[in-house]
């Protein structure tokens, strides 16, 4: 049998530790490798896999498309690039979609129409506020939004712009806040931080003060959006309409698209501002469009939020089991457990050992981001794998 594992170490350039596992196949929320172990995935393509694997709108949509036609160019007008704007505008509180290949592409998209808005309205203001321990993407910019020192000081010298204050404190970004400032950008619930959810009234005090001071506040829910936290997009579980929204990981169950929305105001591109040569293209369009209509119309973001509410219940149940538990944390299906100790890493191979994925999101964090179109029984599954697997550590 080919040895993936060795050829990978080989072939691809060492960017990351990866788990033991060649994954081959997936249906639903079950994923099976190469020599044909099956898993329950609790990790989900990294809270990617919004209808779980395969699902038959996916590869009707990507059959479909492909065979009329997959990329024109932006230079001219397109049907599902369309469809996929209005599916999204009609749905939230934005006016205006652009459509992108992935989620840091979709936050500089963003902090871009952000930096225009300063350029244009606030006397040149440029600099964006963001959180300590946020994560906005991988390029040299979104590295720079990025809260994380570990993930920037391989870099720098970085892009300047960016400020961070701490999360869920509305007076660190009062003191922060400058002539300069164009936008604050926030995560609804901070997600590869490790699952952080603020105060419940942190997001709708960040708008009234966006408000008093005239700049923009940008919403990152490439994690949260799609119904991973309970409602089709975060801010709805939060009462707070952004001026602009990021979205990418669930918007297509699997292929690769992102996109950035903004109220009419905040939407002050003009030709030639930005682009992208993927980006908008027919075939994640058409996919993205089937996604998004069948979670809107079947309520996904309902299930997301039952069966959340059940995985938190089972999870504080174990707590009570295992005091090395320190917390149990999260809203929907962006759920996550905290450890007293950076055991991590052994709780999830004990995990995967009994056919469970779950997701080292901290040295002393695991998260749980499953396909949100799993039921009780799933999550049933995964709590009897979990207490079996924390009982060895
Ligand atoms: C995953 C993620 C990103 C980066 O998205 P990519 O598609 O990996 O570029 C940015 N922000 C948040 C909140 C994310 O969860």
């Amino acid at each position: 049998m080919t040895d993936w594992q060795e050829l990978d170490k080989k072939y691809i350039m060492n960017y990351i530790n990866r788990i033991p596992v060649t994954l081959v196949r997936g249906e639903g929320a079950r994923v099976w490798d190469d020599n044909g172990r099956e898993y329950l995935d609790f990790v989900g393509g990294t809270a990617v896999n919004s209808l779980g694997h395969c699902h038959p709108v996916v590869i009707e949509a990507v059959t479909e498309q492909a065979q009329v036609l997959t990329q024109a160019s932006a230079l001219y007008y397109s049907v599902p690039q369309v469809k996929l704007a209005q599916l999204l505008v009609e749905n939230s509180c934005l006016d205006k979609a652009f459509i992108c290949n992935s989620g840091t592409e979709a936050n500089e998209g963003a902090v871009k129409l952000a930096r225009r808005y300063g350029h244009l309205k606030l006397n040149g203001a440029y600099e964006v506020i963001t959180t300590k321990n946020s994560f906005h993407g991988r390029t040299l910019v979104m590295t720079a939004a990025t809260g994380q020192e570990n993930m920037q000081k391989p870099y720098v010298p970085l892009p300047p712009g960016f400020k961070h204050v701490a999360y869920s404190d509305i007076e660190a970004i009062k003191a922060a806040t400058t002539d300069r400032t164009c936008a604050i950008m926030l995560e609804p619930i901070q997600g590869e931080g490790g699952v952080n959810v603020p105060d419940d009234d942190y997001l709708s005090k960040v708008r009234a003060w966006c408000d008093e001071k005239g700049i923009l506040l940008i919403l990152d829910e490439i994690q949260t959006g799609v119904g991973r936290i309970g409602s089709l997009f975060g801010y709805q579980e939060y009462g707070v309409e952004p001026d602009i929204m990021s979205l990418a990981k669930g918007m297509g169950s699997g292929i690769p698209i992102g996109a950035f929305l903004a109220k009419d105001s905040a939407a002050v591109f003009v030709p030639g501002d930005h682009g992208s040569t993927f980006g908008g293209n027919a075939l994640t369009c058409a996919v993205a469009y089937a996604v998004i209509k069948y979670i809107v119309e079947n309520n996904i973001a309902g299930n997301a939020k039952k069966v959340g509410q059940y995985l938190i219940e089972g999870l504080k149940g174990l707590q009570q089991k295992y005091p090395f538990i320190t917390d149990v944390r999260g809203r929907g299906l962006l759920v996550a457990i905290g450890l007293d100790r950076d055991i991590s890493q052994e709780v999830m191979m004990a995990c995967l050992e009994r056919g469970l994925l779950v997701n080292r999101v901290k040295p002393n964090a695991l998260r749980f981001i499953p396909p949100l179109i799993i039921g009780n029984s799933e999550v049933d599954e995964a709590l009897g794998i979990l207490d079996k697997a924390l009982s060895t550590v």
